[in-house]
């Protein structure tokens, strides 16, 4: 029985999971920076605690004082959300050893799938197409070379321990190579700790398509469809949809299959998404697993009306799914923008400050996750994305208008964002016409100089 849960983050996230817990009637206990006294999550919990001051370092990355906090609010579960702790092997067994609920998968799961070059053998194992590339972490640049010459250019070489779309690095020749190479394992060491890197195939032109996944501990998995995640900036997502307006019925089915292999390859429990790239002959490849929820989860709400959130906490909670993959149904299409601070005019660069003035869209068909209100004073210690607009209808078309007719009543004063990006992507024809590969924002950018001039400038 789960009848309290800590929520072990911030922002919109943390307000999903508090609006899933009160819905169950579970009780809440929210975690803050002293830079987030103000903020909703804080609010709308049934208790809150502060775990220490703004920097993340000292806050919502620290385990021990999350766990300290678990401890004294007297709770049965910590929901993680995304980021921060979410997959951090230590901190979700430092919870088992605990006798605490860890709303994720085991800490075995998190460890085998966070490792990008263990996550491609578990992959291949379970028969799925993996990008061609080395078995493992390489630290060697002369063998390295030989491996990429044998490969074939481009290639693409990888942190083993990146995320986020950070620690990634394109060569297209021999002499790039192996400067990049150097860069790459610097940069990782840097970033996250690990100079690990492995080389793969640079997939030219693909799209972004994963797929969520849902098991229980009972040995059932079950697959809700894909998302469709590329409309990307700098390996970054940007707008997602469901389901892709590329993938066939066989597509999907065959996909599908292939994840559910991975998925019990790794023994995995909870929710999870397996992401692929699909090159433009239908080839599709295993890139990575993310044993999370997702930013974008409510697309896959709304395509198939299950609340993601809520099956976790029950799966957590030892029940058993109650659906099988016959009764899992594609109803509509639906499509996230994300919304940010951020100045597309002086390059994306975070706009933290005072909100002096927030209209959130509404009506039929529209969904926004956001813990922004009218006098919020965004901090800038955070993530930029400050809400997801979600909107949903019978048909593509349809959920595009939508977005668009969203995106124009969105009304927010005081600092800058990204909307009239976004807005200006949702309503591009060829977007409109096929969706977009990963290189879609840059091709955009280029034949819109008029639309983005100072994004161009500062792109070419
Ligand atoms: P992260 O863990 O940082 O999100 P991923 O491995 O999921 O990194 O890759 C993020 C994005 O980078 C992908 O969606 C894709 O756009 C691009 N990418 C990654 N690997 C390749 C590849 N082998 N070929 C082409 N693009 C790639």
């Amino acid at each position: 029985m789960i009848g309290k849960i800590l929520i072990a983050n911030r922002g919109e996230i943390a307000l999903r999971i508090i609006r899933a817990c009160k819905e169950l009637g579970i009780q809440t206990v929210a975690v803050y920076s002293e830079a987030d006294v103000q903020s909703l999550h804080v609010q709308l919990a049934d208790g809150a605690i502060c775990i220490g001051p703004a920097s993340s370092s000292e806050s919502y990355l620290k385990a021990n004082r999350i766990l300290s906090a678990a401890e004294i609010a007297d709770v049965d579960a910590i929901h993680p959300g995304y980021g921060f702790l979410a997959e951090d092997a230590a901190f979700a067994e430092q919870c088992e050893r605990c006798g605490i609920t860890f709303i994720g998968p085991p800490s075995r799961a998190i460890r085998d799938m966070g490792d990008k070059a263990r996550a491609r053998a578990i992959a291949e194992k379970a028969k799925m197409p993996i990008v061609p590339g080395t078995d493992g972490v390489i630290d060697d640049v002369n063998e390295a070379l030989e491996r990429a010459k044998e490969i074939g250019f481009p290639v693409i070489i990888k942190a083993v321990a990146g995320g986020g779309g950070r620690g990634m690095r394109l060569a297209h020749n021999p002499v790039s190579f192996t400067k990049e190479f150097g860069t790459a394992r610097v940069e990782a060491e840097k970033a996250f700790g690990n100079a690990g890197v492995y080389v793969e195939k640079y997939i030219e032109e693909p799209r972004h398509i994963e797929f969520q996944i849902l098991a229980d501990t009972h040995g059932h998995v079950v697959h809700l469809g894909e998302r469709d995640c590329s409309v990307q900036r700098r390996h970054q997502k940007l707008i997602e949809e469901s389901p892709s307006p590329f993938l066939t019925p066989d597509l999907r089915k065959r996909m599908g299959e292939s994840v559910i292999r991975v998925a019990k390859a790794c023994d995995y429990v909870n929710a999870g998404t397996i992401e692929c790239l699909v090159d433009k002959h239908g080839k599709y490849y295993f890139l990575e697993m993310n044993t999370r929820i997702q930013v974008e989860h409510p697309v896959t709400e709304e395509v198939t009306g299950i609340d993601l959130v809520k099956e976790q906490i029950r799966i957590a909670a030892g029940e058993r799914l109650g659906f099988s993959q016959k009764d899992v149904k594609i109803l509509r299409h639906a499509i996230e923008c994300r919304i940010c601070a951020e100045d597309p005019s002086r390059n994306f660069a975070p706009s933290p400050g005072e909100v002096t003035l927030y209209y959130s869209p509404g009506g039929h068909g529209v969904r926004v996750d956001s813990h922004v209100y009218g006098g919020y004073i965004i901090p800038p210690y955070y993530d930029s994305m400050i809400a997801k607009l979600i909107t949903f209808a019978r048909t593509r078309k349809l959920a595009l208008e939508r977005m668009d007719r969203a995106l124009g009543e969105y009304l927010i004063r005081g600092i800058s964002t990204n909307i009239t990006f976004l807005q200006s992507i949702v309503r591009d024809p060829v977007f409109a016409e096929n969706g977009a590969t990963t290189r879609f924002v840059e091709d955009f950018l280029k034949r819109n100089p008029k639309d983005q001039p100072t994004v161009e400038k500062v792109e070419a």
